[in-house]
């Protein structure tokens, strides 16, 4: 329990010459962008000449929000006039069959076309330089806006639009597109409602608060079509995949004793299972989604092989665990309810690691 203490306010009640302790401070509250950093990423932009290189960057592996926030906010700065926007990211230039049909994926080219000295970088989504792959010395070379939510943002690049307290990357676009004055049309909305829908788990997350569902309102009031993207993002993926989904689930294991008795539910797969099934990497995304409904566990795990002895790996709880709090310890990131890492050596040995993280208090 807190030791009785006076708050600091109230401190000029207390009988003179008694001890005043100070009320010790509060967690610290990550706020949002303050309002000098707005205007200086409106700035920014605006200062450029309209026939400026314009580079957007996102995470390594992109998922909806890194992409939809992207390709939003490019389209966003073609409406602007700008002649010259590029939009990549790091590793092999595959977007994930469930994007594949976004809007703006005309301005994404791959990472080794991506203009060497752009005259400004837009970095979305990523929460270290970590996860940038060989574009991180973009940001050495060029003035940079960094649009992120993630708390264990390590506040890289110029301009810092960081706001842990967003659901998506995309809230934070689209009140700078608002603040450059580019009204939402259909395209951008389309890239900016899946990037929402996407990042709040279809709206189930606890980040989705009324201002999430007046944001997806005015999306959706372009004209969107809510239930073919939710079909075509969240509910379709090739038979091999719904095969492969059925072993890894079949192999699950549940830890009742992990996490000082909240439990833990882990499974894997690796390449061998993808390439016997026919599947690309992507397809295992959803593999988190479909192990977590586990009554019996907090945290899930699911460890994802991408090299002999790499593993990508996605942790989930339901709010007894701070997942990022061991993603982090272990090398990677992410936020308190959805955090993830990379992982080295063999599936059992990462999940022993993360188990052994889970004990740690
Ligand atoms: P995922 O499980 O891949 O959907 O990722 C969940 C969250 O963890 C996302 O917010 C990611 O930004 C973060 N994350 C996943 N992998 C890593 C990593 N290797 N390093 C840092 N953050 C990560
Ligand atoms: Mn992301
Ligand atoms: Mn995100």
């Amino acid at each position: 329990m807190r030791p009785a203490t006076v708050p600091a306010t109230g401190a000029a009640g207390a009988p003179a010459g008694a001890p005043v302790v100070l009320e010790s401070p509060p967690e610290p509250v990550l706020a949002g962008p303050t309002e000098r950093e707005w205007s200086a990423a409106v700035a920014a932009v605006l200062a450029q000449p309209r026939d400026a290189a314009l580079l957007l960057i996102c995470h390594v592996n992109p998922d909806g929000d890194a992409l939809g926030s992207m390709l939003g906010f490019g389209q966003g700065l073609c409406r602007l006039g700008f002649t010259r926007v590029v939009c990549t990211f790091p590793g092999p230039p595959e977007v994930p069959e469930p994007f594949a049909a976004l809007p703006g994926l005309e301005l994404l080219v791959p990472e080794a076309q991506a203009p060497a000295e752009p005259a400004l970088v837009l970095c979305f989504d990523a929460a270290s330089e970590s996860r940038l792959g060989g574009l991180r010395d973009r940001l050495d070379r060029s003035p940079s806006i960094v649009l992120d939510h993630h708390a264990s943002n390590t506040r890289f690049g110029g301009v810092h639009l960081v706001d842990p307290t967003a659901a998506a990357t995309s809230v934070v676009a689209e009140h700078l597109l608002a603040r450059l004055g580019v009204p939402l049309d259909r395209d951008i909305a389309e890239c900016l409602y899946v990037a929402l829908a996407t990042d709040t788990g279809s709206f189930k997350f606890d980040m989705t608060t009324p201002a999430v569902h007046e944001l997806a309102a005015r999306l959706l009031a372009t004209g969107l079509a809510p239930a073919e993207i939710a079909r075509r993002v969240f509910d379709t993926r090739p038979f091999g995949a719904v095969r492969l989904y059925g072993e890894a689930l079949g192999r699950a294991q549940l830890d009742p004793t992990a996490a000082g008795g909240l439990g833990l539910v882990w499974t894997y797969a690796t390449q061998a299972d993808l390439a016997r099934h026919g599947q690309r990497p992507y397809v295992l995304e959803g593999l988190i989604d479909a192990i977590r409904p586990a009554a019996e566990a907090d945290v899930s795990c699911v460890i994802k092989q991408t090299g002999p002895a790499e593993w990508a790996v996605s942790l989930r709880s339901k709010g007894g665990v701070d997942v990022s709090r061991v993603a982090v310890a272990l090398g990677g990131g992410g936020h308190r309810l959805a955090a993830g890492f990379t992982g080295r050596g063999t599936a059992d040995e990462v999940a022993a690691a993360v188990r052994a993280q889970l004990a740690t208090p």
